[in-house]
């Protein structure tokens, strides 16, 4: 039976369109019992799923690939619908690349978990060969975040599949209808029962699939969310991946293209109302480039359309919630109230309140100048589209002044001079960061994902990514088992010479120095050869 048919008694999640306040459907909150017998049902698809081979599950891959091309625009209709931003960029940042991490994974993943030889040194001439191959874990739980409900759990779903592991998604309770089309697209590519499935509900759903003790939580949201989930796992000692919130630096120096930076800045800053994880909340620019800037930021800001995200030709779309967008006023307030200066937006766009039959979730994309890292809304993330703009002197003082926050997911530095490039983003504390270009390495599947510091604990994406979707198994193996190692029992004065030579000759990995050793070997050898005969 597919998890679509079966029947749960329990209380309904509503989801809204947050652009015009419409209802969009209800879908059910998953009970702990619910949640349970799901993982139970998947640990059972586990022990057949894990047999299958690279190109079976490779080929349920592609068909997902194909169900969602086939049905592109209204899969971006519906993202778009349920978060509020615009349709073409559902299709721009999630779904285009969604489908190449998935064409990547499906295409490699057999040769990225390939067992490998390891090198033993030394060992190897004792006739031993060591080989560590890539298990999968078993059952993966995904818990995501509303700004990005497509990709991000579909895209670690496609890779926790190709290691061999079953899935349960938890999607955001903002978000539902688009987790549970994931679920659909599953369904629709031929995939086993319960290899693949999709419990809805909130916080305490999310919970229960934490407790419930799968092999592995893959966790996306804020790190007060994040601090509960590592707790909670730790009584099943669940390893989990956290992928939390951020603050992310824009370092532009004064030799930078600054037509090209304003650009970026705008698109990064502003891109789905600012609800990124890796969004540009901290502008430092150079002394004598940032009046140009600024000016140049504060036009093309001001230039660009807001709506509803099914037209074309909108750029910003709605916030997502009112909670949201309650951070960003107050935000906004602390910047105003500490002197920084609101030099565009700064409100809720009233030209579109009638459009919601709810709460106007329209917030201007905002640009702030003369702010500092001492004002609150600084050190805090915004999540929302607020660009602050601060001005720098030294490169010294940009790196200090992008380190200086709890966060570390994504950062940028912008200059032609590419020795200066690589110099300071080799000094910033961030997962990623972009030389000339910013935020958009999440869309590439062959790149490590994750942050430093408070912005999260692992990766996901790339080969890094990959390698926390499995355990790795170390075959040893002893080709000659014939005699006993010097090193077992029991020991005698010449195993304590022995040990000595150990220590000082064989650990130095000289060969030459190993080979000095070999007398006292042959004796220990013999000694233990004759104690297993019962010759004193
Ligand atoms: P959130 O922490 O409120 O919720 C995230 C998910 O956790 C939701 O599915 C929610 O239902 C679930 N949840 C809530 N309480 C839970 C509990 N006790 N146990 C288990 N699950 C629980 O975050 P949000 O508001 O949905 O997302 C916004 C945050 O996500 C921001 O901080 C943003 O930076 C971060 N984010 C990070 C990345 C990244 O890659 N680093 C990507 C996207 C979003």
């Amino acid at each position: 039976m597919k998890p679509s048919e079966r029947q749960y008694q329990t209380d309904d999640i509503v989801s809204f369109d947050p652009a015009t306040g419409r209802k969009l459907g209800t879908v059910p909150a998953f009970s702990a019992e619910d949640v349970q017998e799901a993982v139970n049902r998947s640990r059972e698809a586990f022990n057949e799923w894990k047999k299958s081979s690279f190109a079976e599950r490779k080929s349920f891959v592609m068909k997902a690939r194909e169900v969602i091309l086939n049905e592109l625009d209204d899969i971006a209709d519906l993202i778009s619908r349920e978060t509020g931003k615009p349709r073409s960029e559902a299709i721009a940042m999630e779904i285009a690349p969604v489908l190449d991490l998935m064409q990547w994974v499906a295409r490699n993943a057999e040769r990225m978990l390939r067992p490998k030889r390891i090198g033993l040194g030394l060992y190897g001439l004792m006739g031993r060969s060591s080989k560590v191959s890539y298990r999968p874990l078993g059952v993966v739980g995904i818990i995501p975040a509303w700004n990005y409900p497509f990709s991000i759990p579909l895209g670690e779903a496609v890779m926790a599949l190709m290691a061999g592991n079953t899935v349960i998604i938890k999607p955001s309770e903002l978000t539902p209808l688009v987790g549970q089309k994931i679920g659909d697209i599953f369904d629709r590519s031929d995939l086993p029962d319960d290899v693949v499935q999709v419990i809805t509900g909130g916080g305490a759903t999310g919970a229960a699939l934490v407790s419930a003790g799968p092999d592995k939580i893959m966790f996306t949201g804020s790190v007060a969310t994040g601090k509960k989930i590592l707790a909670a796992a730790a009584e099943k000692m669940v390893p989990v991946v956290l992928e939390l919130g951020g603050k992310d630096a824009m370092i532009v120096f004064d030799d930078a293209n600054i037509e090209l930076a304003a650009e970026a800045a705008v698109w990064a800053a502003f891109a789905n109302s600012g609800q990124s994880c890796c969004s540009v909340e901290r502008l430092y620019v150079q002394r004598n480039a940032a009046e140009k800037l600024s000016a140049k930021i504060i036009e093309k800001t001001g230039s660009l359309k807001q709506g509803v995200g099914n037209d074309p030709t909108v750029s910003i779309g709605s916030m997502s919630s009112e909670r949201q967008i309650s951070i960003v006023e107050d935000h906004i307030r602390e910047f105003e109230k500490a002197g920084a200066k609101i030099m565009t937006g700064g409100k809720r766009n009233s030209s579109l309140a009638g459009l919601s039959s709810g709460e106007n979730l329209f917030y201007e994309p905002t640009v702030i100048t003369g702010a500092n890292n001492r004002m609150r809304p600084m050190q805090e993330e915004t999540f929302g589209p607020t660009l602050p703009i601060v001005v720098f002197d030294t490169e010294e003082e940009a790196i200090a002044l992008a380190n200086d926050s709890e966060f570390g997911l994504t950062a940028s530095v912008w200059t032609r001079d590419r020795s200066r490039g690589r110099r300071v983003a080799y000094q910033i504390e961030a997962g990623t960061v972009t030389i000339n270009d910013v935020m958009y390495t999440h869309g590439i599947g062959q790149t490590p994902w994750g942050g430093f510091k408070n912005s999260g604990r692992g990766r996901t994406h790339g080969i890094e990514g990959l390698m926390e979707l499995v355990q790795p198994q170390h075959i040893h193996t002893n080709h000659f088992p014939l005699l006993p190692n010097a090193w077992w029992l029991p020991y005698s004065p010449s195993a304590d010479g022995l040990f000595h030579d150990l220590a000082t000759r064989f650990a130095s990995g000289s060969l030459f120095k190993t080979s000095l050793m070999l007398p006292k070997l042959m004796r220990r050898t013999r000694e233990l050869l004759k104690l297993r005969k019962g010759e004193k």
